[in-house]
């Protein structure tokens, strides 16, 4: 793979300073998110009396390299969507560096042994980087993995235990979110709010709101000599060893340039923000959507949340009347940051088992039905509409992630809400491992939120909002010419209809996989037991109350008296 090319002499921002490890002015600026110039307190510390500054991105192998075997292209952990929405906030975060006399040094392999290696090289005396809370980067801050036998050169170093003896000042602002996770924690006597009202209360106003945050750099410290470390340019996909991928393209570009567009264009119409109420908003629209798409800006850090939260207060302070949280748009943010101090202060929150907060249920195992809902295969137009805006551009309105996450786990398909969180997490471009998992947890009602008697239809809230199709239409090119009468439910169509509409069903477009109405019966009744069962045991079922509870709600389906059959409907599979 021919990702690194070395650097045999000094590119156009680097300066050769022989001596640098003695002077120890130097320190490394590490980008892992935090892909901005803007409020980055880490960046400024790392300038802040440094002769040089190294700023550094470490592509490791195990998140960018590509994965056959994967359901979708991309690597085994993230979609390609996703890798190249990243790669451009690289290639963005490069070009705005160079601007200030800088550039960005893109380096490769298992970032802990690679950050070791250029601060052996470079010699110098600080290391700067955002903290972050996500559990890949807690454990990357603390260990370095044992490299093989015959690679060895500092055998099971941990970062830690190097930066400590070599004397190198660590400084891991929080930056990332608005509020410290950990001190939320703390204040609530060491453990996490488990409502967002506790979590306002505990909250309040962040701190760092009573002074602006330093938002524009003039200069930066120049480069200092890379010496033996392998450095090269953002890569390209293709570098990564994709080849020519043919894939529809997410419409959004990566990078802070873009992010910081996007946030101008929301906050500049006062009106917009000011009344903004997210359950009121549209989830079918597409072409302007109906909320402002800065959560991949977010997830990346090409957006600070922080800076995002102090303009909505610019545009709060200067209006009438405004929308309060949990409904306004500042009230996202806080969202993102109570999923945040949860997901933190929670063990095992990513899982059902071990996590104290998730109800026990037993959900279904069925890979078929997994399949026809991952690949828009439901046979329900509005749910594989949205599947595909979720496998071509990445994202998709809240209220549709609500849709297609209740249909898979409580309202319909009844399987395991890991298994969709699974494929969010690969295929969307703000995959957020805090807010993804904190939402399937909510809409399975497995956390958060209990009412499950409350399921979204899969025909009529689309309907509500778009009733000509104009969504499906777009994202289901298949079914563009069916009557809006049948648009969301074409198998209710007269044959003479369908083959009007050039779209047979069952041919051309699956048959529904479950009926709707006898499915979400079947849902409820058993969350009602395991419920009862959870609220029985108080939370402890082992896995064997779970496989007997499985057992018996498997036999009440087949039992005559009471009859709610699923009646699943055998899976559609298109030609
Ligand atoms: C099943 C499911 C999975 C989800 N997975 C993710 C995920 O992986 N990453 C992600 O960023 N969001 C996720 N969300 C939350 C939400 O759908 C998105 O944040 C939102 O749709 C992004 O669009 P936006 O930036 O236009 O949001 P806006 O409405 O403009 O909100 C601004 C910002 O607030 C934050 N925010 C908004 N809604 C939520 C929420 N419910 N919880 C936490 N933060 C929120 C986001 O950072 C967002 O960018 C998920 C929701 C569901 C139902």
């Amino acid at each position: 793979m021919q990702l690194l090319l070395c650097l045999s002499k000094p590119a156009q921002h680097l300066k050769k300073n022989p001596l640098m490890a003695a002077s120890g002015s130097g320190s490394i600026m590490w980008f892992r998110k935090g892909l901005r110039i803007h409020d980055n307190p880490a960046l400024e510390y790392a300038s802040k009396g440094s002769d040089f500054v190294y700023p550094v991105f470490v592509i490791d192998p195990h998140y960018m390299e590509p994965d056959p075997k994967a359901f979708s292209p991309g690597s085994k952990l993230a979609g390609l969507n996703r890798i190249r929405f990243l790669l451009e906030s690289l290639v963005d975060l490069d070009t705005s560096l160079k601007k200030l006399g800088s550039r960005l040094l893109i380096s490769k392999g298992e970032p802990g042994q690679v950050l070791i290696q250029c601060l052996k090289e470079w010699g110098v005396k600080k290391l700067c980087f955002e903290h972050d809370t996500d559990p890949y980067y807690q454990a990357l801050d603390i260990k370095v993995k044992p490299i093989p036998a015959d690679r060895r050169v500092e055998s099971s170093m941990f970062l830690q235990e190097y930066t400590s003896a070599a004397g190198i000042e660590v400084f891991s602002p929080v930056s990332h979110t608005l509020f410290n996770p950990a001190d939320i924690i703390q204040r609530n006597g060491g453990k996490p709010p488990l409502t967002y009202q506790s979590f306002l209360k505990l909250a309040g106003q962040p701190s760092w709101l009573s002074s602006p945050l330093l938002t524009s750099i003039s200069s930066l410290p120049p480069v200092g000599d890379v010496g033996s470390c392998e450095i090269s340019e953002v890569p390209t996909i293709k570098d990564l060893g994709y080849g020519d991928i043919e894939q529809e393209w997410t419409p959004f570009r990566g990078g802070e340039s873009e992010a910081l567009k996007r946030l101008k264009e929301s906050v500049s119409d006062k009106n917009w923000v000011a009344n903004f109420e997210k359950p009121k908003g549209n989830p079918s629209l597409f072409v302007k959507p109906a909320t402002t798409v800065l959560s991949p800006y977010l997830k990346f850090g090409c957006l600070s949340s922080r800076y995002f939260y102090q303009c909505l207060q610019d545009v709060y302070k200067n209006v009438q009347k405004h929308t309060s949280p949990p409904v306004s748009l500042a009230g996202q943010l806080l969202w993102r940051d109570f999923f945040y101090t949860v997901a933190f202060g929670t063990p095992n929150f990513d899982r059902m088992k071990g996590n104290k907060l998730c109800k026990q249920i037993p959900w279904n195992d069925d890979d078929e039905l997994l399949a026809a809902w991952r690949e828009a295969r439901t046979g329900y137009p509005w749910i594989d509409a949205i599947m595909v805006q979720l496998r071509t551009w990445g994202w998709m309105h809240h209220l549709a992630r609500h849709s297609v996450a209740c249909f898979l786990t409580r309202g319909d398909l009844f399987l395991h809400w890991e298994r969709g969180r699974d494929v969010f997490e690969r295929l969307l471009i703000d995959s957020d491992w805090a807010i993804n998992n904190g939402n399937w947890l909510w809409l399975s009602c497995s956390s958060f939120f209990y009412q499950y008697n409350r399921i979204y239809s899969p025909i009529s809230f689309g309907k509500k909002y778009d009733p000509n199709g104009n969504y499906i239409r777009h994202f289901l090119p298949v079914l563009k010419d069916m009557p809006k009468e049948y648009i969301y439910e074409p198998w209710t169509a007269p044959p003479g209809i369908q083959r009007k509409a050039k779209c047979i069903i069952g041919r051309d477009y699956p048959k529904p996989v479950v009926y709707h109405d006898s499915a979400s019966k079947e849902c409820k009744r058993k969350l009602a037991e395991a419920y009862a069962l959870n609220q029985k045991l108080n939370g402890q079922l082992s896995q064997e109350d779970l496989d007997n509870l499985r057992r018996k709600l498997e036999q009440d389906e087949e039992d005559p008296e009471p009859k709610i059959r699923r009646q699943r409907q055998k899976v559609g599979h298109l030609t």
